[in-house]
């Protein structure tokens, strides 16, 4: 079998509740380039139970075909059926690059599955780009504690898989109205597939915004000193019609929760105005926030690498200058 029996940029479709997750349209906007770069299509791997609502969606957001699944047994999610689906599409249709977010979904399938078709996995990959000479893909990703950034071939084995992190891609521009053929992948999932019966899902409520839809971010670290004083952000960020987010520092010591952890351990975000109060700018923090529109930083230290990366720079204290801002701001926007 040789490398160019595998052609085509697939992105597995993550869907929960048939309501498919944001990380899938980022990874059809990347798969958009890639293809391009490698002279293919993209084709959506969609996998669940009465989705066909879901494939105008994807044909709107860059799939240029969609490959589907369509069986009671993939609803809730589970393992085994999934690994079995892509494992059956990977060895029939042979892809050349396979996508998958790297959220909890993700990071349980995508690492059975490149064991299953014996190929790699590269994990958490921050840029994914053609090499221009092989065609091959170039995964990127933080390695060593996130001190130097690593680019990973898969030279010997197909198809090249890697998952992404949400927020790490952009979507495409969306093209509504856009029809894509649709294919039912003849995978007949058995008895045998389902070893796992799910009893009862329990949701967890939170009237919280997740940090990684908010435009308008302003986080702290060790700097607030301690957690009372997260509440001058949160005024802040209540000023500004924001969310609160933390550097892992404060989520270690208890102060915050990890949900709103941002960085290479955390979640990454893009927001429109990041403010960075009291955060050194560590490179596992970077990570996660430096694609921001716009970033203000405040510290005491006027060498701290967050200024490196910021639009408009403070030096001073944090917490004498958060509750200046806000009641400048509440003023202003009075
Ligand atoms: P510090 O580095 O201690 O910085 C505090 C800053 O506050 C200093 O710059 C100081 O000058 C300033 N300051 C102090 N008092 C004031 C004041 N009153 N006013 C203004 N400024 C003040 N970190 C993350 O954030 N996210 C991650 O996802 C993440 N993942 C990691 C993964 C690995 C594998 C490793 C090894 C580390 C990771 N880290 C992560 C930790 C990271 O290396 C840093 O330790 C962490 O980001 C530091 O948090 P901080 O900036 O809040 O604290």
């Amino acid at each position: 079998m040789s490398f160019e029996d595998y052609k085509g940029v697939y992105v597995f479709v993550q869907q929960v509740d048939n309501k498919i997750s944001g990380v899938s349209f980022e990874l059809l906007g990347k798969a958009k380039e890639l293809a391009k770069d490698m002279d293919t299509e993209v084709t959506a791997v969609l996998l669940g139970y009465k989705v066909s609502s879901l494939y105008d969606e994807l044909a709107k957001w860059g799939a240029d075909k969609i490959l589907v699944v369509d069986d009671p047994a993939l609803e809730p999610y589970t393992t085994e059926p999934y690994a079995y689906c892509m494992n059956y599409i990977i060895k029939n249709y042979k892809p050349s690059v396979v996508l998958y977010g790297a959220t909890a979904i993700g990071r349980d399938l995508a690492p059975r599955v490149s064991a299953r078709v014996k190929t790699g996995l590269t994990a958490d990959c921050t840029k994914l780009e053609v090499d221009p000479e092989t065609k091959g893909l170039r995964m990127t990703r933080p390695a060593f504690g996130g001190n130097i950034m690593a680019t990973i071939l898969c030279p010997e084995h197909r198809p090249q898989m890697a998952t992404v992190r949400p927020g790490v891609m952009q979507k495409v521009k969306p093209q509504a109205g856009r029809k894509v053929p649709v294919e039912v992948a003849d995978v007949k999932l058995g008895a045998e597939q389902k070893n796992v019966d799910v009893v009862e899902v329990i949701k967890k409520i939170s009237d919280k915004i997740d940090i990684q839809d908010a435009k308008i971010l302003v986080a702290g670290g060790r700097g607030m000193g301690k957690e009372e004083n997260f509440k001058l952000l949160k005024d802040l960020a209540d000023v500004l019609g924001g969310e609160v987010a933390s550097s892992r520092a404060c989520v270690d010591a208890g102060w915050c929760e990890k949900d709103i952890q941002v960085g290479q351990t955390g979640k990454t975000v893009r927001p429109n105005l990041y403010i960075a109060c009291g955060i050194s700018g560590a490179i596992q923090h970077l990570a996660g926030m430096e694609e921001s529109d716009v970033i203000v930083a405040i510290n005491k230290d006027s060498y701290a690498p967050i200024f490196e990366v910021a639009d408009y720079g403070i030096v001073g204290d944090a917490l004498k200058i958060v509750p200046e801002l806000t009641s400048k701001l509440k003023e202003a926007l009075a």
